[in-house]
């Protein structure tokens, strides 16, 4: 059989899709896409900038019927995209990384007005991450490698991995473009195609930038649809024809989500929330560790990510020091206009988010002997809208059974515990239903070695607290979810199926 065209120049060569933020939300209002076209929705639903309170736009509220659209659209391109060679697949989303590395700007400014994360500390950084992600798996595509494997010297018996087919990859909103890039670049490269559910919250980035990306690869390969859970995603993941379901999202989404995939016997993948502890040792770096905290904590991001370093366990000897330390630091950082090159921190994503993390501090206040401490100026330009802003806040003193040390907040709160014995400390550590990820913060290497040893979490570290590398795995112990992200590992562990062939040398 003839090998399929190894390289189409004019795809290579696909003209960006250059849109100031203004026009982008025109071009995205309302809009699925679907086979390589904006279609619009029959339904929409508004998009508010948080930082302003006004609406930005609409967002398409795709029904059964768009996301059926979508499915088939991807099912269709599966075969001609599946038959590529996986080289050629990959020079295509690498190709995608660069040209979106060079939209960058205008897309992390949409982004800064969609999720009210500042512009400079938050957005930037995020679509390079994304850029990243697509340029490190277009690289990965001849790694896509089989086994041989002894059995019979007259057999040949080997094992081949191949695409799913239909990929269903839902996101949250919090990093809607980092989280889009981990599931859809290793997705495609390994020669599935793609439907993307994007956060009814935070739409038009995903929408910009996979359009960008799409613009690369054959019509319908990519596909992204917005809407809600109930609505959209849930046509999604009861779809026959999606083959894969990859989700990030919230503990209890991620429940129906995995109920929806073992009703039809489809693998899923899941990365959930987190409680994530830190450990300071008392003869831990104090500058590491404050910097770390507030790094770990993601208080530039309003503490909204899944692997914040959320309950900091600080050792008695070093405790009066700390909370002296970051709360200085803390205080430092600017609270105001995410478009703002000046800003540190920017907005809580929706009113409905800032209830909820106003109930666990009103919870913690009401706890005797807490202390609950908010570093920072509220900012006072009239343009904005004062609700959504939140200073860092450090919670202390709690019972170790407070909801806000069992709980995810997802904002800007850390609790902060103090301790004395070691085992007791990595104990407390370990007692919460998820596992995402772990520090520890020590000079000495045994207890360093020790605590890794221990901590039961995916993804631990010493003496730091980084956030995603593209070829370091990533991914959740316990209710924190299934599966890994990022790394080799996950696109052919998580995006191909293995198949097992044995040949007879006698015909
Ligand atoms: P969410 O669960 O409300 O929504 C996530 C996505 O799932 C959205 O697109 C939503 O529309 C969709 N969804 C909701 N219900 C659904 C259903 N029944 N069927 C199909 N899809 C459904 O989460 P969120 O509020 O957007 O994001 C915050 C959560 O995400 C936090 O809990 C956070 O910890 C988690 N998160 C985890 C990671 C990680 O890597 N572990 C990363 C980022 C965020």
């Amino acid at each position: 059989m003839p090998q399929r065209s190894t390289e189409d120049e004019t795809m290579m060569e696909h003209t960006t899709i250059s849109l100031t933020p203004e026009a982008a939300l025109k071009a995205y209002d309302g809009v699925n896409l679907i086979g390589g076209a904006r279609k619009t929705s029959a339904a929409t639903l508004a998009v508010t900038n948080p930082a302003t309170g006004k609406t930005l736009g609409r967002a398409a509220a795709a029904d059964a019927a768009e996301t059926d659209a979508a499915v088939a659209a991807a099912k269709a391109a599966f075969r001609g995209w599946a038959d590529l060679p996986a080289r050629d697949r990959g020079k295509r989303v690498a190709a995608a990384g660069r040209a979106l590395g060079a939209e960058a700007e205008t897309i992390a400014r949409l982004l800064a007005m969609e999720t009210g994360k500042a512009l400079r500390t938050e957005c930037r950084g995020e679509l390079t991450v994304a850029a990243d992600l697509l340029e490190f798996y277009g690289g990965l595509g001849s790694e896509l490698k089989g086994e041989t494997v002894p059995y019979n010297p007259r057999m040949l018996t080997m094992t081949t991995r191949e695409p799913l087919g239909v990929v269903a990859a839902i996101l949250p909103w919090n990093v809607p473009l980092v989280l889009m890039m981990l599931k859809i670049a290793p997705a495609l490269v390994a020669g599935n195609t793609v439907v993307v559910k994007a956060s009814e919250e935070a739409p038009f980035a995903t929408l910009q930038a996979a359009e960008i990306v799409a613009g690369f690869l054959p019509e319908g390969v990519l596909n992204v649809v917005c809407g809600t859970g109930v609505e959209c995603g849930a046509a999604l993941t009861a779809h026959p024809d999606v083959a894969k379901i990859t989700f990030t999202g919230s503990e209890a989404a991620g429940e129906i989500v995995y109920a929806a995939g073992a009703k039809r016997i489809v693998p899923v993948s899941l990365e959930l929330g987190g409680k994530s502890p830190m450990i300071v040792c008392a003869d831990a770096n104090l500058d590491r560790v404050v910097a770390g905290a507030i790094s770990g904590m993601r208080f530039t991001r309003q503490g909204q990510s899944c692997t914040d370093a959320s309950r900091i366990y600080v050792h008695a000897d070093l405790m009066e020091a700390f909370m002296a330390r970051i709360g200085e630091e803390l205080s430092t950082l600017v609270i105001g206009d995410p478009l703002d090159e000046a800003t540190d921190v920017g907005t809580i994503i929706s009113a409905r988010q800032k209830a909820t993390i106003d109930r666990f501090v009103a919870l913690a206040e009401e706890t005797e002997g807490a202390q609950v401490i908010r570093s920072g100026a509220l900012p006072t330009d009239p343009a904005l809208s004062p609700d959504l802003f939140m200073q860092p806040t450090l919670i202390a003193g709690l019972p170790e059974d407070h909801p806000c040390v069992t709980d995810e907040i997802f904002g800007p709160v850390a609790v902060v515990q103090s301790w004395t014995d070691y085992d007791d400390v990595i104990a407390r550590a370990n007692d919460s239903r998820y596992g995402l990820a772990a520090t520890v913060w020590t000079t000495n290497i045994a207890t360093a070695l020790d605590a890794t040893a221990r901590l039961e979490a995916g993804y631990v570290q010493v003496n730091q607290n980084l956030t995603i590398q593209p070829n370091v795995s990533y991914g959740g112990f316990g209710r924190s979810g299934l599966g890994k992200e990022a790394s080799l590992e996950a696109m052919v562990e998580h995006f191909t199926r293995k198949k097992t062939i044995v040949m007879s040398f006698d015909a």
